[in-house]
C-alpha cells in the first residue's frame, strides 16, 4: 500500500464535469497538498495508506468558496453603522475609526479574526483589499487559510504611507517576502478611479506588469462614479481604464454594475472578471441591475463578500441565494443563473479572477487540495433530490464541518484547529469597547 497524507473516504464528491444530480460516493487521495486521485472508495481504500482518514459519509465534499472580493481587517467594524448611504456611511463611520484605529497591532488581530470568519464560511481563498498586508499576511497563515493580499493604493495619506510610491515599493517588497510562501500571494489594489488618479493607476498597471501580479479595483459600484468619470474623462469607467492599458494584467473589477455594452465587450476580450457583491449593494442601495448580458458576453463571474463593516458577514451561501433569486427578479426569468452555474461561479469562476484556475476552483488530480466537508444528515437539509440546488437553496454556513486547506485541516467538525476561538471572541469584545469610547468622545 502506499503511504499518503491523508484519505477523505466515502463522500458525495462534487465533479463539475459529471451531471448527475447526486454524485456517486468517493474518496480522494491527498498527498503533499494536492489532490493525488479521486476514486471509488473500495478502489482508494486497498491501494493507500493514509496518515489522516478523514471518513465524508453523508457529507458533501466540494471545492473551497473564494472570496474574489473582501477587506479582510474591519472585522471589528462589523455592524458599526448600517443603514446610511455610501459616503455618509464612509466619511462619518468608517474613516474616522480607520483613521484613528489602524496599526499594525490591530490589523494582526482584527486580520485573524476575519480568516477564522471566512474558513468557518467554507472560504479558503479570499481576495482583500486593504492595508499592513505582511500583518494580515501573518495572521492568514496562522489561521492555515490561502490569501491574496490586495494593498490598497490611494493618492491621499492612508494608514502608514505617505503616497502611492511608498505604497508600491512596499508591495513590491512583500511580494518578494512571501515569493515562496505557499498560501500568500500579493495584489496590487488601487481603491476607485475616484481615490486613485490617473497616474497611480498606471503606475499600478506598470508594477502588476513587472512582478506577474493581479490588479484589484472598486469600479462602477454606483451610477454617480459612472457620470463622474464622464465629466472628467470624456469616457465611462471600463473604457477610461482600457485607454490607459489597466487591462494588460488579470483584473477583479468589485461590484461592477453599471457596465454598458461597449465596457461589457471590452472586458469580455480582456483578462478581466467581476465579483459580484450583491448583500453589499443591495444594503447600501448602491444599485443593481441585471447582468444577464454579463453572461451572453462571456465575462468571467465570481462572488465577493465585500468587509464586514458593509455585509455584514462573509457568508458565500447566502450571496449566491440572493444573486441568483435577484437575477431571476430583475430578468423575470427563473431559469438565469441555476444552481451549478452559481456553485460555479463561486468556486472556479473565483479561482480564475485571481488567475489560479489551474490550482484550484474544482476538485481534480493535481490540483492543491483546498475542500470543503458539508453534513447532509440534518433535518434542514434532508431529504435531497440535487445537491447543487440544496447548495444553493437550502443549507447555510452552519452545515460546513471541516475545511482542508493546502492538504491540511483547518477546521474539524466546526473547530478552528490553529485558533483559540474564545480568544478571538474575547478580542473582538476588547476592541469594541476601545471603539465605543473612541466614538463616545469624538
Ligand atoms: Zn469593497
Amino acid at each position: 500500500m502506499q503511504k499518503i497524507d491523508m484519505l477523505i473516504e466515502n463522500g458525495f464528491v462534487l465533479d463539475f464535469e459529471d451531471n448527475s444530480e447526486i454524485p456517486e460516493l468517493k474518496s480522494i487521495a491527498i498527498q503533499n497538498g494536492k489532490i493525488l486521485e479521486i476514486g471509488l472508495p473500495n478502489d482508494l481504500k486497498i491501494k493507500y495508506d493514509p496518515e489522516i482518514l478523514l471518513p465524508a459519509d453523508s457529507k458533501i465534499v466540494m471545492p473551497g468558496f473564494v472570496n474574489a472580493h473582501t477587506h479582510l481587517s474591519m472585522s471589528y467594524f462589523k455592524g458599526l453603522a448600517d443603514d446610511l448611504p455610501l459616503m455618509e456611511w464612509l466619511s462619518k463611520h468608517i474613516w474616522p475609526v480607520e483613521n484613528n484605529f489602524l496599526s499594525e497591532e490591530f490589523v494582526t488581530d482584527a486580520a485573524l479574526h476575519g480568516c477564522a470568519e471566512m474558513i468557518k464560511n467554507g472560504i479558503t481563498i479570499f481576495n482583500d483589499m486593504y492595508f499592513f498586508g505582511d500583518q494580515a499576511a501573518q495572521s492568514a497563515e496562522k489561521v492555515g487559510i490561502r490569501a491574496m493580499l490586495g494593498e490598497g493604493v490611494l493618492d491621499a495619506p492612508v494608514a502608514n504611507y505617505k503616497n502611492a510610491d511608498e505604497i508600491l515599493s512596499y508591495i513590491e517588497k512583500m511580494n518578494d517576502k512571501y515569493k515562496d510562501n505557499e498560501l500568500i500571494d500579493f495584489a496590487i489594489a488601487p481603491h476607485a478611479i475616484y481615490t486613485c488618479g490617473k497616474e497611480n493607476l498606471i503606475k499600478s498597471t506598470k508594477l502588476a506588469s513587472k512582478l506577474g501580479l493581479i490588479v484589484h479595483i472598486h469600479l462602477s459600484e454606483t451610477r454617480s462614479e459612472v457620470e463622474d468619470c464622464i465629466k472628467q474623462n470624456g469616457k465611462r469607467p471600463v473604457e477610461y481604464l482600457n485607454s490607459i492599458g489597466f487591462f494588460e494584467n488579470p483584473v477583479v473589477i468589485a461590484h461592477g454594475i453599471w457596465l454598458n455594452e461597449d465596457e461589457q465587450n471590452i472586458l469580455a476580450d480582456k483578462k478581466a472578471s467581476i465579483a459580484i457583491n450583491t448583500s453589499s449593494n443591495l444594503k447600501l442601495a448602491s444599485g443593481f441591475d441585471s447582468f444577464k448580458s454579463y453572461l451572453d458576453y462571456g465575462i468571467n463571474l465570481s462572488i465577493g463578500t465585500d468587509g464586514v463593516a458593509s455585509n455584514n458577514n462573509l457568508s458565500i451561501l447566502e450571496e449566491i441565494n440572493l444573486t441568483t433569486k435577484l437575477q431571476k427578479a430583475l430578468n423575470n426569468d427563473p431559469t438565469i443563473l441555476p444552481a451549478k452555474e452559481m456553485i460555479k461561479i463561486s468556486t472556479l469562476g473565483g479561482a480564475k479572477a485571481l488567475n489560479k484556475e489551474n490550482e484550484i476552483g474544482s476538485l481534480e488530480v493535481g490540483k492543491k487540495a483546498d475542500i470543503i466537508l458539508i453534513e447532509t444528515d440534518d433535518i434542514q437539509v434532508q431529504p435531497i433530490y440535487n445537491l447543487y440546488s440544496h447548495l444553493v437553496y437550502t443549507i447555510n454556513s452552519e452545515q460546513i464541518k471541516d475545511v482542508i486547506i493546502n492538504g491540511n485541516i483547518v477546521m474539524k467538525d466546526r473547530k478552528l484547529v490553529n485558533v483559540d476561538e474564545e480568544e478571538l471572541i474575547d478580542k473582538a469584545k476588547y476592541y469594541q469597547k476601545k471603539i465605543m469610547e473612541f466614538n463616545n468622545i469624538r
